[in-house]
């Protein structure tokens, strides 16, 4: 493989730290408070427009003339130092993975720096690709996909996509992506053709890895 995209937020350290938790409690109150929605609305427009729009920001925008800028720096400004610690072995391990090894995120480039600089990981990725990388177009939508594989001028079957959202990576493997997810527990598998492999937790994936890399198949 030429290329490691990895996701940030609850691939390179898990879900069950309360890190998102504290991202989510500040998207609420950034569109009560800031966008002067009614806190009896906020849900049901927070829900419409992830839908809508794949990212609560676009529809803030569109509808409420809400900055994107604005928003991302309001809703990351979390005190990510309380809840994760630094992972030395995961950046050994990260680090020793034969390519370029880059972060494609939903978030923005300060977040990212802040949770990379926290565990340890900063100098590991080359590249941290954030939602400004295709004009706030997120992932699974194509756009961030083509322009992260235009940027590291390789084929998507040169790349591996590391996830916890297993629907950014069907778009990953429609891009000819190896794609594995990180699914705690492998709760539930619902056999999505799309996923070639399901681990626990990302500091799985050297091991997984190898063994892809050696048999080409995943096991
Ligand atoms: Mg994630």
């Amino acid at each position: 493989m030429d290329a490691f995209i990895f996701d940030l937020d609850n691939t390179l350290y898990p879900a069950s730290t309360s890190l998102f938790p504290l991202i989510d409690a500040r998207i609420n109150q950034y569109m009560h408070e800031r966008a002067g929605i009614p806190e009896d609305r906020v849900d049901e427009l927070r829900r419409r427009y992830w839908k809508d729009y794949g990212l609560t920001m676009v529809g803030l925008a569109r509808h409420h003339g809400v900055d994107p800028e604005d928003y991302l720096d309001y809703v990351h400004d979390v005190d990510v130092a309380s809840v994760l610690r630094p992972q030395p072995e995961l950046a050994h391990a990260l680090s020793a993975l034969p390519g370029v090894k880059v972060i494609l995120t939903n978030g923005s480039l300060n977040h990212a720096l802040r949770v990379l600089e926290v565990l340890g990981l900063r100098d590991v990725f080359t590249e941290i690709f954030d939602v400004r990388l295709a004009a706030y177009r997120p992932k699974p939508y194509p756009e961030p996909y083509q322009e992260t594989l235009l940027r590291l001028g390789v084929p998507g079957s040169r790349c591996v996509m590391v996830e916890d959202i297993a629907l950014n990576l069907k778009t990953a493997k429609e891009f000819g992506m190896a794609t594995v997810l990180i699914d705690p527990g492998n709760g539930p598998g619902k056999g999505e053709a799309y996923v070639d492999v399901r681990i626990d937790e990302v500091a799985l994936f050297p091991d997984a890895y190898s063994r892809f890399a050696r048999g080409k198949k995943w096991s």
